[in-house]
């Protein structure tokens, strides 16, 4: 790339994040942890969401010693509502492994990140600029809007192997004078500036040098290739009452929610019932046999990569003692003690449902 439109593009970019970027409460801190707990949030997830859990995570768990001493029941239950679970057990189980092997200190170096659990390349690269100052290039969904558009690259986006292809013009167009801040500046861009549809290429500061808006073709990048579309799958949930406490297993470890807490169920196959798959999950998952079931109503939900219908039932405990497979736990709790655990959004969509029980 032209050294002169480089240093044009660098230098229009960090004027206009320094005048233009919001006041976002990472942002007043330069403690490689609070921006590494930030980054894991920030991950598929709006900023205006992360806020208030960053804020309530960090008086919480204000170092890696705190999070790492913390019990990951607890780490969930902040997380509670946040998604992707996986990021907060693999956050939890990093901060064991910094306080063990870096004295609660995160390491400054891209390898070392990369060993811990659950930091890939864009948390890498975003820790290492922004809280370090070293040269590394952060891609994620804006950044690759934005590249699209300014170099009208035509790699989809949403492509595995296109990541590459972003990466090298990510790195190329970095500053390595200031790369925390030129990382944040081109995000930041995409964020409020390069919007997916009808971006405000008026107030772009690099509007007169953006390939796509002078061939006039702004609304066909990014590329993308079509997904096929995401499947709706019918699960059945059933709430066990014994001597009017209700039953709540563990969802096991390593699964999409693992570590929260749940109502035995599962999915219901084709042709069955959903009080029928209901029952068959409930006897195999925890060895109780149950009886006279109600249905207490029905739920929908969207995860990223499926949707799911769900009907909820209530059942009463007939015989047998719980049994669990695998090295999960399970409570027979009073109704109100529910939103003491950290549960799946399907069940807080579960709670009116529930009324009857909780009065
Ligand atoms: S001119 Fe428009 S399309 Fe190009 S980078 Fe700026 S906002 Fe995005």
């Amino acid at each position: 790339m032209d050294k002169t439109l480089l240093s044009t593009l660098r230098f229009r970019l960090a004027g206009w994040y320094r005048a233009n970027r919001r006041a976002l409460p990472w942002r007043r801190t330069s403690d490689p942890y609070a921006i590494w707990v930030s980054e894991v949030m920030l991950q598929q997830t709006k900023v205006e969401t992360v806020i208030p859990y960053y804020q309530r995570f960090m008086a919480r768990f204000p170092s890696v010693l705190d999070l790492a001493a913390a019990d990951l029941q607890s780490v969930l239950k902040l997380w509670e509502g946040l998604g992707y679970y996986a990021r907060a057990r693999n956050l939890h189980r990093a901060a064991g492994q910094v306080a063990a092997t870096h004295r609660g200190v995160l390491p400054g170096d891209h390898g070392a990140l990369l060993n811990l659990p659950g930091i890939g390349p864009y948390i890498a690269a975003a820790v290492m600029s922004i809280a370090f100052g070293r040269p590394y290039a952060v891609v994620d969904g804006n950044v690759k809007r934005v590249l699209s558009r300014l170099f009208m690259v035509d790699a989809p986006v949403n492509r595995h192997d296109a990541y590459a292809v972003f990466e090298r013009k990510a790195k190329t167009l970095l500053d390595p004078e200031d790369p925390g801040l030129f990382n944040q500046a081109v995000m930041e861009l995409g964020a409020l500036v390069c919007h997916p549809r009808q971006p405000r290429c008026v107030t772009c500061p690099v509007a007169a040098h953006c390939r796509a808006r002078q061939a006039g073709r702004v609304e066909a990048y990014p590329r993308r290739i079509r997904k096929p579309p995401v499947p709706t799958r019918a699960a059945a949930a059933g709430v066990v009452l014994k001597d009017g406490r209700i039953l709540i297993v563990q969802i096991p470890p390593d699964g999409l929610l693992g570590g929260l807490w749940e109502f035995p169920g599962g999915r219901v196959d084709a042709g069955e019932s959903a009080e029928a798959a209901c029952i068959r999950h409930i006897q195999k998952k925890t060895g109780l046999s149950v009886a006279a079931a109600e249905r207490l109503g029905r739920i929908r939900h969207a995860y990223t990569h499926f949707k799911v219908v769900a009907d909820l039932f209530r059942f009463e405990w007939r015989s047998g003692d719980v049994r669990l497979d695998g090295p999960v736990d399970h409570r027979w709790i009073r109704p109100d003690a529910l939103t003491q655990y950290p549960l799946p959004k399907t069940h807080h969509k579960f709670m009116p449902l529930l009324s009857g029980l909780l009065a």
